[in-house]
């Protein structure tokens, strides 16, 4: 029996694979891989590795659940390494969980190779703090998607003040979700924030409010993946959003004026 990797790949930039990452994308025999990973990480795979797409975007599942966990369990009796390469942790949505769980019930040997999840990867890539001394204490990561019934009723009471959420698989929910909040008026104003394809070269950050967002992302033909972002951090990170627009401003006019 082989050992089985699972490996997080972090938001989209291959830069962010951990050295973990790729010294067991260089040992793996085979690797699963579904459509959030950036095709660039698998250039550290062997030569002669086989490498398995297994899809899944929403509705578009290439390969059901069930069948993932499966196909893992059987190329482990085949191979000496197998990987299944998730975007962003392996463990933060995206059902690693259950794929741990299966595997282990199976009575193999299983190691998770952690990664960036998308919420902190495009933190960092916009200069957006998820937590700042003036603006939030409490980053919560919830997700958008709901499993059956199609409820968002949670998002109704949710506390803004001092706090920052980070909604994954947001999109197709925007409207539930910004529906429940602004049952509260004094969430109108509550800044928020869409990225789009965080940390790849194409990254996308379009801001607005609970109330204008929707309207925003119309606008906008935000695609996904995006994330979702509410909270003050966001009206903090337009501000560094004009601060280096008058800082090249004033750059621009010293070097005009040095001639
Ligand atoms: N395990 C992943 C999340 C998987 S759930 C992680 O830790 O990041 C899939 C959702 O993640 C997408 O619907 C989207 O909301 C978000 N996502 C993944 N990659 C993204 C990216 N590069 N940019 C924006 N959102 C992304």
């Amino acid at each position: 029996m082989g050992k089985i990797y699972l490996i997080g790949a972090g938001p989209g930039d291959p830069e962010l694979l951990t050295l973990k990452a790729v010294r067991d994308l260089r040992e793996s025999d085979v690797i699963l891989y579904d459509h959030l990973i950036n095709p660039e990480c698998l250039r550290h795979c062997k030569e002669d590795a086989e490498i398995i797409f297994v899809g899944k975007s929403m509705g578009d599942h290439t390969l059901p659940q069930d069948e993932i966990n499966a196909l893992l369990v059987s190329l482990s009796e085949k191979y000496n390494v197998v990987s299944r390469l998730k975007g962003g942790d392996p463990l933060i949505f995206g059902r690693g969980g259950e794929e741990y769980e299966f595997i282990l019930n199976h009575g193999l040997d299983c190691e998770i190779i952690p990664g960036i999840t998308t919420a902190m990867g495009a933190g960092a890539a916009l200069g957006l703090p998820l937590t700042h001394r003036n603006y939030s204490s409490e980053v919560r990561l919830i997700t958008g998607h709901k499993k059956k019934d199609g409820v968002y009723s949670d998002f109704t009471a949710l506390d803004l003040n001092n706090k920052t959420y980070v909604v994954y698989m947001a999109l197709t929910a925007l409207q539930d979700i910004t529906r429940e909040l602004l049952k509260n008026p004094e969430n109108e104003n509550v800044p928020v924030a869409i990225v789009e394809k965080a940390t790849r070269i194409n990254q996308r950050l379009v801001t607005g409010t609970l109330k204008t967002i929707n309207q925003v992302v119309k606008d906008q033909n935000v695609q996904p993946p995006a994330i979702l972002i509410i909270g003050q951090v966001v009206k903090f990170v337009e501000e560094m959003e004009l601060l280096k627009a008058k800082v090249a401003a004033d750059n621009a006019s010293r070097i005009h004026s040095s001639f």
